[in-house]
C-alpha cells in the first residue's frame, strides 16, 4: 500500500504544487470564508513578517490597515459568488506596522462538489514599482517645468527626448524634434563640435558649461551653455546623453556691454591721466623754481605751503603714473612669448637694488620656470610684490623675502613670502581693490594701485592672486599663471 502511494501520481502532483507555492516570489495565502488564514508560504513570511506558525489560524484582517477593513467583506462576497478578483491594488500592514503597496489576485477555492469553501490570495509587493513610478513622475515634472532645455539623444546623435523649454528655446515641437539628428541645431561652422562631444561621452566623461552657439528653427543663432552627461544602461554601458542647454544670449549681451563700458572708461582714465601729466609737471617745476630762486622772499609759513604744493604734486604724479600702468595692462601690444622667469626676476631685483640695500633685505629664490607670458607683466608682478614686501617690513627685523614657483595641473603658482607686518584676515581681499590701502601715506607712501595692477595682470592669464597672512606674522602672496 505504502509502495503504491510512493508512486501515486496525484501525490507527486501535490508535492510539485507545494514546492512551486513555496518557491514563488509572490506571497500565496489561503483562507476560509470566515477570513481565517489556512495556509501561508515562504514569501508571505518575507512580505508580511509573520511566520507560518504565527499566521495560520489568525484572521486575515490582521494584515489590513484599519481604514481599509471594509474591503474584506466586499472581497468575500465576490468570492462566495465564485468570482475572481484580479490585480486589486491596495495597501496592507506588515507585522512591524509598516504599510506596503501590494497587488492582490484572489480566486475562490472549491470543495469536490464545487462549493466555494475559501479563497487563495496571491499578493505581490508593488512598493518598489510604486516608488519608481512616483520618482519617474516627479522627474518628468521637473524636466517639464525646467527653464532649461533638457534633451536626450542616443549615441548616433538622434534626439530621443525633448522638454517644453527645448521647444521654447529652439522653436521645434517635441513631435518635430524626436527622431531627428541633433545636428539640425548646430550651425554649419560648428558641426565638428558634435563628434568631439560624443567621443568624450563614450568615455563616460561629462561636459560641463560648454559655451557655444546653436541654431533655432527660424535660423536665428543663440548663445547657449551646454552641460552634457552620459546616460548609462543598467550594465553601466553608455547608451546616450542628456543635454541641458541654457540660453545665455542675454548674459553675453550684458557681458559685452560691460566690457565695452569698461573699455571706454579705461580709455577715458588713460587720456585723462595722460593729459594731466603735463600741467602737473609745470606745477612741480615752478614750485621747485620758486623754492630755489625766491625762498629768501618767503617767510617760514610761505615756505611750508610751498613744501605742501611740491609734495602734493609729487603724490599726484605717482598716482597718475600708477593709474597709467593700471590702464596699460590690457593695452600691452607685446606678444606672449616664452620667457625665463629667473631672468625677469633678476631684472626686477636690479630695479629694486637701492631699496633692497637700504633695508638690508635678504632676498632668496628657488629655480623658476620658463613660461609663456608677456615679460613686462611678470616684471610688474615681481616689482610690486617684492617692493611691498620690503615696504611693509616689520620694525624689529630685517626683511627676509623668498620667491618660489610650483607647477599645479595646468598652471604655475608663484609665491612671494615675507616676514613683514602682515595683514589682518578681514582685509585679505579688499587690498586688491583699486586705491585700497590699510595705512596713511604718512605711515607708508603709496597709491593703493600696485596690487590692483597685479590682479589685472594675472586675470589676463586666467590666473588668480591671493594672500595668506595674519597681522604681525608675515605674508605669502601667491598668484597663478595658466600655462
Ligand atoms: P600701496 O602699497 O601703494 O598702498 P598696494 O595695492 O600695493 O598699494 O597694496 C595695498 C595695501 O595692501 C597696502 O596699502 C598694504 O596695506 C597692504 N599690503 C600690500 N603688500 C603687503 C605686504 N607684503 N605686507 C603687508 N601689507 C601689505
Amino acid at each position: 500500500m505504502n509502495e503504491t502511494k510512493a508512486f501515486d501520481p496525484s501525490t507527486k502532483a501535490l508535492e510539485l504544487l507545494s514546492a512551486i507555492v513555496d518557491s514563488s516570489d509572490d506571497a500565496i495565502i489561503s483562507k476560509n470564508l470566515d477570513g481565517t488564514i489556512t495556509s501561508w508560504n515562504k514569501s508571505a513570511e518575507r512580505l508580511f513578517g509573520y511566520t507560518e506558525a504565527e499566521a495560520i489560524g489568525q484572521p486575515v484582517s490582521m494584515l489590513i490597515p484599519k481604514d481599509r477593513l471594509d474591503e474584506e467583506p466586499k472581497i468575500i462576497a465576490r468570492i462566495r459568488q465564485g468570482d475572481r478578483v484580479d490585480h486589486f491594488e491596495t495597501i496592507r500592514r506588515r507585522k512591524d506596522g509598516k504599510l506596503i503597496d501590494i497587488s492582490l489576485t484572489i480566486s475562490p477555492v472549491r470543495d469536490p462538489e464545487g462549493n466555494v469553501i475559501g479563497a487563495s490570495k496571491i499578493a505581490r509587493d508593488t512598493s518598489a514599482l510604486k516608488q519608481a513610478e512616483k520618482t519617474s513622475r516627479l522627474l518628468s515634472a521637473i524636466v517639464d517645468s525646467s527653464d532649461d532645455a533638457i534633451i536626450s539623444k542616443n549615441l548616433d546623435g538622434t534626439i530621443t527626448s525633448w522638454n517644453k523649454s527645448a521647444e521654447r528655446l529652439f522653436g521645434y515641437t517635441e513631435a518635430e524634434a524626436i527622431g531627428q539628428p541633433v545636428s539640425m541645431l548646430i550651425p554649419k561652422d560648428r558641426l565638428e563640435e558634435e563628434p568631439k562631444i560624443l567621443s568624450r561621452l563614450r568615455n563616460g566623461e561629462r561636459v560641463d558649461h560648454f559655451e557655444t552657439v546653436r541654431r533655432r528653427k527660424d535660423g536665428t543663432l543663440l548663445n547657449i551653455s551646454l552641460t552634457i552627461s552620459p546616460i548609462k544602461n543598467s550594465n553601466g554601458i553608455v547608451v546616450g546623453a542628456s543635454k541641458i542647454a541654457r540660453d545665455i544670449t542675454e548674459r553675453k549681451r550684458i557681458d559685452d556691454e560691460i566690457r565695452r563700458a569698461n573699455r571706454d572708461l579705461e580709455q577715458f582714465a588713460f587720456s585723462a591721466s595722460h593729459d594731466l601729466q603735463e600741467p602737473l609737471r609745470n606745477v612741480k617745476i615752478y614750485s621747485e623754481l620758486l623754492n630755489q630762486r625766491f625762498r629768501h622772499h618767503f617767510d617760514g609759513e610761505a615756505l611750508e605751503y610751498l613744501g605742501y604744493l611740491y609734495e602734493g604734486a609729487t603724490r599726484m604724479e605717482n598716482l597718475i603714473r600708477d593709474l597709467l600702468a593700471y590702464t596699460a595692462v590690457g593695452e600691452v601690444s607685446a606678444a606672449v612669448e616664452e620667457i625665463d622667469a629667473n631672468a625677469v626676476l633678476t631684472s626686477a631685483l636690479k630695479t629694486l637694488d637701492s631699496v633692497v640695500a637700504a633695508s638690508a633685505a635678504e632676498v632668496t629664490f628657488d629655480p623658476l620656470p620658463h613660461l609663456s607670458m608677456r615679460r613686462v607683466h611678470l616684471y610688474q608682478l615681481f616689482q610690486n610684490l617684492i617692493g611691498n614686501a620690503i615696504k611693509y617690513r616689520a620694525k624689529d627685523a630685517s626683511p627676509k623675502i623668498h620667491i618660489a614657483c610650483v607647477q599645479k595641473n595646468d598652471a604655475y603658482e608663484f609665491s612671494v613670502s615675507d616676514n613683514g607686518i602682515g595683514i589682518a584676515p578681514p582685509y585679505r581681499e579688499t587690498i586688491f581693490g583699486l586705491f585700497k590701502r590699510l595705512h596713511t601715506t604718512q605711515e607708508y607712501p603709496g597709491t593703493g594701485i600696485g596690487l590692483a595692477i597685479c590682479q589685472r595682470i594675472v586675470e589676463q592669464y586666467n590666473g588668480r592672486i591671493w594672500v595668506e597672512s595674519e597681522l604681525n606674522k608675515g605674508s605669502i602672496f601667491r598668484f597663478t599663471i595658466r600655462s
